[in-house]
């Protein structure tokens, strides 16, 4: 094996420093070019939290944003974004100025790491710093676009993928935290909320998803995780929350085939609820946006 000297040393630890910052450039760069970047979190896996990034997406891409819309699944290990957009076993393309994402419904720009798996079967056996470099590669060498929405979805928890997303995406719009209104669910979403808090990101808003289900033979209503969960949370943590999901067998089938649900089955409870989601969170998006104008428009007037 061969023993680097120290001059040897200090020039690899310069060239990484190099490296690392023309990456940061090419990041901020890539990221610019995108108006609002929104992340999807949740304190715990299960409770819908893609379910809501793609819908949320295709949502948006069927409101005038279609072509400008795309979706970062920064979930490096456990990656389902493409099965619920119906991308699945796309490749990502590599041109000569950088990868190319998959189109999905709508012109949706889909970057996954199960675009890069061999296999249904194959895992990701990865250690934080090394998902967080998939991740950092995915914003910075990704040709993106000129996008009106990204969307990310993390993986559940407040983990390695979340702090890279979260530190690395310059100006991100807001969070939008995803519960079930489960007790076991609101204990976690609190640290979601406290993360987002302490990285001095926005939250847009809370979302609880399974809110009950209406039995379509006789219509009654079971709460079968419970309900106000996630208004109580967003009460006692002083944010806004976004509105209730209920339960509706056709998500978990529109998932699993692929098909937007919210386009799919659009007059359903459900759909209607997302709808009203991502009224709200435009509503949010724009006063912010209107709010900086009139600020902009103020110092201007100032300095004139
Ligand atoms: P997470 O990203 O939080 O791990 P997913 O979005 O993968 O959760 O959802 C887990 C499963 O629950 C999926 O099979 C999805 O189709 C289903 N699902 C999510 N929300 C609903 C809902 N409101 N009604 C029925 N099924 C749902």
């Amino acid at each position: 094996m061969s023993v680097r000297s120290p001059t040897e040393t200090e020039q690899v630890s310069r060239d990484r420093v190099a490296e690392r910052e023309a990456q940061d450039r090419r990041l901020k760069a890539s990221m610019d070019k995108i108006k609002q970047k929104i992340v999807v979190l949740s304190g715990k896996g299960g409770v819908g939290k893609s379910t809501v990034t793609a819908n949320l997406a295709v949502a948006l891409a069927s409101q005038d944003h279609a072509g400008r819309v795309g979706v970062l699944d920064a979930d490096i290990t456990g990656p389902t974004i493409p099965k619920m957009l119906g991308v699945r076993r796309l490749r990502l393309d590599v041109g000569e100025r950088g990868m190319l994402p998959a189109r999905g419904p709508l012109g949706i720009r889909v970057v996954s790491m199960d675009f890069l798996l061999p296999s249904d079967e194959t895992p990701v056996i990865w250690r934080g710093p090394l998902k967080s470099m998939a991740i950092r590669q995915f914003l910075s060498e990704v040709l993106w676009g000129d996008l009106d929405f990204l969307l990310v979805d993390l993986p559940p928890g407040t983990g390695d993928e979340a702090l890279t997303v979260m530190q690395s995406i310059p100006n991100i719009a807001g969070v939008v935290i995803v519960t079930i209104p489960s007790e076991v669910s609101q204990l976690v979403v609190k640290k979601a909320v406290t993360f987002t808090g302490q990285l001095k990101a926005p939250v847009l808003g809370i979302v609880e998803n399974m809110s009950g289900f209406v039995c379509p033979k006789c219509g009654t209503e079971t709460s079968i995780f419970t309900t106000g969960g996630g208004q109580k949370i967003a009460e006692e943590m002083g944010v806004p929350f976004l509105g209730k999901i209920p339960l509706d067998p056709r998500i978990c089938e529109d998932s699993d085939t692929g098909t937007p649900f919210i386009v799919q089955h659009s007059d359903s409870p459900s759909a209607v609820a997302f709808r009203e989601i991502v009224a709200k969170i435009m509503k949010t998006i724009e006063g912010k946006e209107a709010g900086m104008l009139t600020q902009e428009h103020a110092t201007s007037r100032r300095d004139d």
